[in-house]
């Protein structure tokens, strides 16, 4: 089923990720910049996660003896320390997640280095570290994303969803490791609503996301894959949905045989079988596309709507 699978540590049968995207009240200043501070419900939803969720979701990882990646917008570093350093004090990775959680492929590319060069520094100052991993907000990379990586030095990007496993993001400027997921790993379809923020669809029971995850799970630990869930701790660490996340975790691990790594070890995982000759990963060669594809000109009418 899968085509190029990599030999994952310890004869595991697939690689496991819990990762956090702790976003807090950055989206809600993004989304509506001069009224946020007026949103007040909105607001203790979102900050629920620095204040209620991460404290919880760290202590979690404690118990069951696992480390994470946490996707942090700096703003959200300077705006809740104490979530930082609980997170750090977990052990836990932090990775770059943007400044305000801005979206690279709305700004120029060298408003895009901006932002991406003013969060570096906060992470490097608040947790001793250069980042070494990044996942675009809201899965917004632009075409100069890759060269703004591959120039900052990064491990690698977990903004993609082009494969079960990792593979190579690469152009003239160079390679980065892609850690990819999709949609479906993600808690936003499964949870968001939000009036302010123009969600308003049904939240599933935490049982009905769990069942989605679960089969994930088990696909990628029958042909060798990659599973990279993409948790919001306002969203996934709600009680209900904590005490699911907990009966998953019990489920993998009495499952047993996978492998259980912050993004950044992955990373390292990747580039030394690609070293030692062991894997040759698939090699995606960006960009894509040049341009709006010419078939369909400027004059041409539209096709659909
Ligand atoms: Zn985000």
């Amino acid at each position: 089923m899968i085509q190029n699978p990599l030999p994952w540590p310890h004869g595991a049968r697939c690689a496991v990720a819990f990762t956090f995207d702790m976003d807090a009240d950055s989206i809600l200043h993004l989304a509506h910049h001069t009224s946020a501070d007026t949103r007040v419900a909105a607001l203790s939803m979102l900050r629920y996660g620095p204040e209620v969720a991460v404290p919880r979701l760290v202590d979690l990882y404690t118990r069951f003896g696992m480390r994470q990646t946490f996707f942090l917008p700096a703003w959200c570093m300077e705006r809740y320390p104490a979530a930082v350093e609980t997170i750090l004090k977990g052990g836990h990775e932090i990775a770059h997640h943007g400044y305000l959680h801005e979206h690279p492929n709305a700004c120029e590319p060298e408003q895009e280095l901006y932002w991406f060069q003013r969060a570096s520094a906060v992470i490097a100052r608040m947790t001793g570290q250069r980042p070494r991993g990044f996942r675009a907000p809201s899965y917004r990379f632009s075409r100069a994303t890759l060269d703004v990586l591959v120039q900052a030095g990064l491990a690698y990007d977990a903004s993609l969803l082009g494969d079960d496993i990792p593979y190579l993001l690469e152009n003239d400027k160079g390679q980065i490791v892609e850690l990819p997921t999709h949609y479906a790993m993600d808690d936003w379809p499964h949870f968001m609503v939000s009036r302010d923020l123009a969600y308003m669809m049904s939240p599933k029971s935490p049982q009905q996301a769990m069942e989605v995850y679960q089969a994930e799970f088990d696909a990628m630990w029958e042909y060798g894959g990659l599973w990279i869930a993409v948790w919001h701790p306002f969203l996934s660490g709600r009680l209900a949905r904590c005490v699911a996340m907990a009966k998953l975790i019990e489920y993998m691990h009495a499952k047993g045989q996978v492998w259980f790594a912050t993004l950044e070890e992955m990373a390292a995982h990747v580039k030394r079988v690609i070293a030692d000759g062991t894997w040759t990963p698939r090699v995606d060669r960006l960009p894509y596309y040049e341009g709006p594809i010419p078939e369909l000109g400027p004059a041409t009418p539209m096709l659909a709507r």
